[in-house]
């Protein structure tokens, strides 16, 4: 029998190590050596025991074998991909939605949860400036939020060409012209899949030195457009940050009609910036829709991210179902915007993320990591033997060490071994490169100091 003092009892136990993980994220090594067969074993690999165990020493279990293979993720030296940690609020709120346990699939099944969503959709509208009426669906990752716009695309340019593909699929459609960037994240080439489309099919558009689409091929790609078009844009790229011009992409689009959308999992943040950032990604508001990461530069905790529609009735016949026991109402049902039936109440993580920040805190956020990478860029570049690759305009930092791809990817394993910060590599334009990232509210300037003495450290050691 379950009594109130084991959910007590559980929860006192996890809130002690949770609160003990985050005391320990500055001073831990990034990323731990990992002897995988001690992990296995310290989950008990093998037949699943017959007897169970309470609920305290099975927490307790859990923290003592996971510790030895986590990574300080959410901690302010992970540079690695593009990794956001968790706010204090954000956390606190995650916490609690776990402990409510609502189910956001359906407004009666939690109106607290669609009230949550709808408050931080107007206020996600509001931060990014982009038109008031269009529609927001949360979901798992930008993954998951550009399927979510893309299907809504693929409704609505189909419909336009009087095929209702929600009815009759894609066989015998009229064909549908996908066009992405060059430089488009591979999530958008995964869900054009997922969508039918293939990625064979998806016409490449030529990108600039930074990796942003060239508006001119665009433009010269759709000049005899017929019939339906969606255009894959991109608003921070996952190497150098770089912005698509959206406003110029959507001239290149007008005559053909296209549906322009942008993959802004992290650089539609750029919206929320001071003046000269926010210049950068002016326009962005003429796209029809929207994909943007919370578990990314907003630290909220994993997953989290916002699907964002200008045509809600396109966004809606796209991912709504029916069925007579759902019992859909006027009011917010997540479930017509979402891939998704049952869900997680992500809205509640993501309202706390707002208001804990407010408009100043998140355009604070934006311009302190991009600071940070400019940082990283200035005392990186001004070492020996050492180059920086990109412009560094937002969050991201591409570096080089030496003159051969060897140096570079030697300096990187260097760094991730010696556990002071962890960064990832990549291939740019034909060369090794490392990447480094600052999506971290809790970086500060001495954490790039360290993390730069580190890198140059392992640098001196692999040039010697
Ligand atoms: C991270 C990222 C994605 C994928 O987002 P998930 O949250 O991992 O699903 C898509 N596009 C870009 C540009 C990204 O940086």
């Amino acid at each position: 029998m379950t009594d109130a003092h084991d959910y007590d009892a559980a929860l006192e136990i996890a809130g002690k190590h949770a609160a003990a993980w985050n005391a320990a994220l500055p001073d831990r090594p990034v990323a731990p050596v990992v002897d995988e067969a001690a992990l296995h074993a310290a989950f008990g690999a093998g037949a699943l025991p017959d007897d169970g165990l309470d609920a305290v020493a099975t927490i307790e279990q859990l923290a003592a074998a996971a510790d030895p293979g986590l990574l300080a993720q959410p901690g302010p030296r992970y540079f690695g991909f593009v990794i956001g940690g968790h706010l204090p609020a954000t956390l606190g709120a995650d916490v609690l939605t776990s402990a409510w346990d609502q189910n956001a699939g359906l407004h009666v099944m939690s109106p607290a949860a669609a009230a949550a969503e709808d408050v931080a959709a107007q206020w996600l509208l509001d931060v990014f400036d982009l038109p008031r009426t269009a529609s927001v669906g949360f979901v798992t990752g930008a993954t998951m939020a550009s399927f979510t716009c893309l299907a809504a695309a693929r409704n609505a340019v189909l419909a336009q060409a009087g095929w209702d593909v929600e009815a009759n699929g894609l066989i015998g459609a009229p064909a549908v012209r996908v066009l992405a960037g060059e430089e488009a994240h591979s999530s958008v080439h995964y869900v054009l899949r997922l969508l039918g489309f293939g990625t064979a099919r998806t016409e490449i558009v030529a990108s600039d030195d930074q990796g942003a689409m060239r508006a001119d091929a665009l433009h010269d790609a759709l000049a005899d457009a017929r019939g339906p078009v969606i255009v894959c844009a991109q608003s921070g790229n996952v190497n150098t940050g770089a912005l698509d011009d959206v406003a110029a992409l959507a001239d290149a689009c007008a005559s053909s009609g296209a549906w322009l959308h942008v993959d802004g999992a992290f650089g539609l943040w750029a919206r929320a910036a001071g003046p000269e950032l926010r210049a950068r990604a002016a326009g962005m508001e003429r796209a029809q829709s929207w994909a943007v990461d919370a578990h990314k530069w907003l630290n909220v905790p994993y997953d989290n991210a916002i699907a964002i529609v200008a045509d809600p009735a396109a966004h809606r016949a796209a991912m709504g179902q029916a069925a007579a026991y759902l019992v859909a109402s006027e009011r917010r049902d997540g479930f017509d915007w979402t891939p998704e039936s049952s869900r997680r109440a992500r809205g509640f993580a993501v309202w706390a993320a707002l208001r804990s920040l407010g408009r100043h805190g998140i355009t604070d956020l934006v311009e302190r990591c991009c600071a940070l990478a400019r940082r990283f860029a200035e005392q990186l570049a001004a070492a020996d033997g050492v180059a920086v690759l990109n412009d560094v305009v937002l969050n991201q930092v591409l570096v080089r060490f030496g003159d051969s791809d060897e140096h570079t990817r030697a300096v990187i394993a260097a760094v991730q071994a010696d556990g002071t910060c962890w960064v990832g590599g990549t291939v740019w334009r034909g060369r090794a490169a490392m990447r480094i990232s600052v999506s971290n509210h809790a970086t500060t300037e001495d954490d790039v100091d360290a993390s730069v003495a580190a890198m140059l450290r392992c640098w001196r050691a692999v040039a010697d």
